[in-house]
């Protein structure tokens, strides 16, 4: 038994099954992007189990944005899979040190990636990101962080939270009305891969987005089933869509 302890400690945060991709190319960050992923990973929050609480509701918006084009009824509106449950679903792999959480949302296009995730599009964001830089730096720290949270609200970054638990992060994703499957993974400094993944790659999704973060050994914690439920409980009791753990309906 000690053995098997002392060997389960011993394993480290791997790199996740080899996908099976092509057409791989490396792209860097907009620049306002890595100051702001910087901020982020680094300062914004003290409390870091929000990363959850912000994948949750963009899983729930992705969910909710389904819902709608599905109503929307059009006949040329072809959703994929659309028998599939609308639902959230969080896996935890020991193994791989990996918490990913997955939904049957719209998903996203390649192109949709590189914007929703590579840039900062909205204007003005740069003088935001100026005072910040500032206030953060030197002794107003907390007036930083409000202005911080301000930027959250305004400028959405909240997707980069997972870089605050995670050294390295997987999103595979597959757009509402079908196409190819995108891979995009970063470390969160200052570039991200982005693939399409291959017809014969076993891990071939459905419709919609599913994010792996393989977690920083200091938050290794996060591997219990009783922890996650614990922080849903706290941050995303609101909810609309059913979420599994593990299986289990939380
Ligand atoms: P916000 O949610 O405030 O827009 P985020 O940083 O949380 O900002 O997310 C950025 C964008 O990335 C979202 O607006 C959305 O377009 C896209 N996105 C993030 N997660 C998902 C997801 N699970 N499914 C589809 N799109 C997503
Ligand atoms: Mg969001």
């Amino acid at each position: 038994e000690e053995e098997d302890a002392a060997q389960k400690n011993n394993i480290k945060s791997s790199e996740g099954p080899t996908l099976s991709l092509k057409n791989q190319k490396t792209l860097e960050f907009q620049a306002e992007t890595k100051q702001l992923l910087d901020i982020v990973t680094n300062s914004l929050y003290t409390d870091k189990e929000v990363f959850l609480r912000e994948l949750v509701s963009n899983a729930s918006d992705a969910l909710e944005k389904l819902r709608h084009l599905q109503s929307a009824g059009s006949k040329d509106l072809v959703v994929i899979d659309s028998d599939r449950p609308l639902q959230i679903t969080i896996t935890l792999d020991e193994v791989e040190s990996s918490l990913t959480i997955a939904d049957t949302g719209v998903g996203m296009t390649a192109d949709e990636l590189v914007e929703n995730l590579g840039t900062i599009a909205r204007s003005g964001s740069k003088n935001f990101i100026a005072q910040l830089e500032a206030e953060t730096s030197a002794n107003h720290h907390d007036a930083g962080l409000d202005i911080a949270r301000g930027i959250i609200g305004k400028f959405g970054v909240g997707f980069y939270s997972c870089f605050m638990v995670a050294d390295k992060v997987q999103v595979t994703t597959r757009p509402a009305r079908g196409g190819p499957i995108t891979v995009w993974t970063s470390d969160g400094t200052g570039t991200y891969e982005l693939a399409e993944l291959a017809d014969d790659d076993e891990t071939r999704q459905d419709r919609g987005t599913t994010i792996k973060l393989f977690l920083k050994e200091e938050y290794w914690s996060l591997l219990s089933e009783a922890k996650i439920q614990e922080i849903l409980t706290k941050y995303s009791n609101f909810v609309q869509f059913p979420i599994l753990l593990n299986g289990n309906r939380v």
